[in-house]
């Protein structure tokens, strides 16, 4: 999609601090990290939000989750994180393509699951 931060930042139109890429995902430092260890896993392929998850496209989000485990060894995050997808507008979704929220580094409290 043309005008698209994250297809831009996966497409390395736009600089971020990658931790990680393959064919199909990019994982990189959110700009403003909410905790010691808040990454973003984001697949290439352009998918709106969780709402759009078909069992067509339904692989990637296996795939995300491999890279989140194979991530959080490598980040040594053994005391534990939380991954977060934020889908639409009451759940604040701010870039309209879907991305995995990993945060760690610290309790992050019992609020919100
Ligand atoms: P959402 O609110 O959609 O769940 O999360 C979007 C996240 O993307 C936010 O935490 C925000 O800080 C991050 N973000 C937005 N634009 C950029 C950018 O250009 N680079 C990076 N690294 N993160 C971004
Ligand atoms: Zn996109």
């Amino acid at each position: 999609m043309t005008d698209c931060i994250f297809c831009k930042i996966a497409a390395g139109e736009i600089p971020s601090d990658k931790i990680y890429e393959d064919d199909k995902v990019v994982a990189f430092r959110d700009i403003h990290p909410q905790a010691p260890v808040h990454f973003l896993v984001v697949p290439k392929e352009h998918i709106k939000s969780a709402a759009d998850i078909t069992p067509v496209n339904s692989d990637i989000v296996a795939h995300c989750f491999e890279v989140i485990a194979k991530l959080a060894v490598q980040k040594k995050l053994e005391n534990g994180f939380r991954v977060i997808n934020n889908c639409g507008e009451n759940a604040g979704q701010t870039v309209p393509h879907i991305h995995f929220h990993v945060l760690a580094g610290k309790p992050l409290g019992e609020t919100l699951v």
